[in-house]
C-alpha cells in the first residue's frame, strides 16, 4: 500500500483539572494533570496508522522535552517521523487546558514550531511525498505552506484532503478549492461561506457555493447526524450510528484518518465515507483524543 503523507501539527496537550480558574495575581492548588498527544496532523496520523496504512509525518516540533514526547508517540503508533524535524530555540506547539468543576475547558494554543513548516519542506521532500496515495492538510501550519502542498498534489495527480480547521478568514477560497476532497465540519463551513448552515438545505447551499468554485468533493460532517457528500450534482447524506458519546473530541480528525486510510486501500469515495462515520463514531463512545481511536481489530469488533 502506498503512504498517506500528513502534513501539519504537532501539539501537546497540557490539561490540569482544578475546581476553579485563578484570578490574576491568585494561585491555586488544582486537583489533576494529565499531558497528551494532539493538533489535528497528528490525531489524523495516528488514526490511519492504527488502521494499518502507512503514514508519514511531515511537521516540525521544538528543541524540547515536548518533542521528545511527540516522536516516542508517533514510533509508538508506527507513523514515519523522518521528515518531522525540530527547530533549534523554539518551542513545540502546546496548548494548556483548563478544565473547571463543570467540565468547561480553557484552552490556549500556543503553535510554536509549527509556523517554521515552510513550502520549501515539501519541495525538499518531493521525491517521498510524489509516491504518496493522499496529502492530507490542516490549517494549524503557515497557510503558505498549505497552498505549496495543494500546488505540489495538483502537478503530481495525487489526491490532496484540506481539512480546514480551525476556521481561518484568511484562507483562499479559490486556492482550497484546489484540493480533491475538502472535509469542513458545520461550523468551519458557516465561518468560510459566511452562509447559514441551520439545516441540510442551507448546508447544502453553503457547500454548492464552494463546488460552484471548481471544488471536485465536499464532505461536510455533521457530528451525530453523519455527513453530507457532495460532488457535480450529486448531494448524498450519509447517516451515524447511534452511540453513547462520551467525549466528542477528536472526532472529526478519526474520521479523515480512517477516510484517508480506505482510500489508500483502494476502497470507493462512497465506501470510505461510510467506513470513516463509523470509526469516528466508535471513538466518541471513549475518553481522549488518541487515546480513543481503535485499532483495525477493535473497529472490526465494533462493526460486528
Ligand atoms: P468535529 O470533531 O470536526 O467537530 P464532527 O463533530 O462533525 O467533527 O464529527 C465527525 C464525525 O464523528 C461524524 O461524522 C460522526 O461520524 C462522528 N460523531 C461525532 N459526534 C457523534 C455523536 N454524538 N454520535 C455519533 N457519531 C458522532
Amino acid at each position: 500500500m502506498e503512504e498517506i503523507a500528513v502534513i501539519g501539527s504537532c501539539m501537546v496537550d497540557l490539561i490540569a483539572y482544578t475546581d476553579s480558574i485563578p484570578k490574576a495575581g491568585e494561585t491555586l492548588i488544582a486537583k489533576d494533570f494529565a499531558m497528551g498527544c494532539g493538533g489535528k496532523g497528528a490525531n489524523q496520523a495516528v488514526a490511519a496508522s492504527r488502521l494499518g496504512a502507512p503514514v508519514l509525518m511531515m511537521a516540525r516540533v521544538g528543541d524540547d522535552a515536548f518533542a521528545d514526547n511527540t516522536l516516542a508517540n508517533f514510533e509508538k503508533n508506527g507513523v514515519s517521523t523522518e521528515f518531522v524535524t525540530k527547530v533549534p530555540g523554539v518551542s513545540s506547539g502546546v496548548a494548556p487546558i483548563w478544565v473547571d468543576a463543570d467540565s468547561q475547558n480553557r484552552i490556549l494554543i500556543i503553535p510554536g514550531a509549527n509556523m517554521h513548516l515552510r513550502p520549501a519542506d515539501i519541495a525538499a521532500a518531493g521525491e517521498r511525498l510524489s509516491k504518496c496515495a493522499m496529502i492530507i492538510l490542516q490549517l494549524e501550519i503557515p497557510l503558505e505552506t498549505v497552498y505549496a502542498a495543494i500546488d505540489f498534489g495538483n502537478e503530481h495527480g495525487i489526491p490532496v484532503l484540506l481539512n480546514p480547521a480551525p476556521a481561518s478568514k484568511d484562507l483562499d477560497i479559490d486556492h482550497a478549492c484546489r484540493c480533491d476532497f475538502f472535509v469542513p465540519n458545520e461550523t468551519e463551513l458557516e465561518i468560510l461561506t459566511g452562509m447559514p448552515v441551520g439545516n441540510n438545505d442551507e448546508i447544502a447551499a453553503a457547500a454548492s457555493s464552494l463546488l460552484a468554485r471548481g471544488l471536485k468533493n465536499l464532505i461536510v460532517t455533521l457530528g451525530d447526524k453523519g455527513t453530507l457528500w457532495m460532488h457535480g450534482e450529486v448531494r448524498q447524506h450519509i447517516a451515524a450510528p447511534s452511540v453513547k458519546a462520551v467525549d466528542t473530541t477528536g472526532a472529526g480528525d478519526a474520521f479523515i484518518g480512517c477516510f484517508a486510510a480506505q482510500m489508500a486501500k483502494g476502497a470507493s469515495v462512497e465506501a470510505a465515507i461510510g467506513e470513516a462515520i463509523q470509526y469516528a463514531s466508535h471513538s466518541v463512545t471513549g475518553k481522549g483524543t488518541q487515546t480513543s481511536y481503535a485499532t483495525a481489530e477493535e473497529f472490526a469488533a465494533f462493526k460486528s
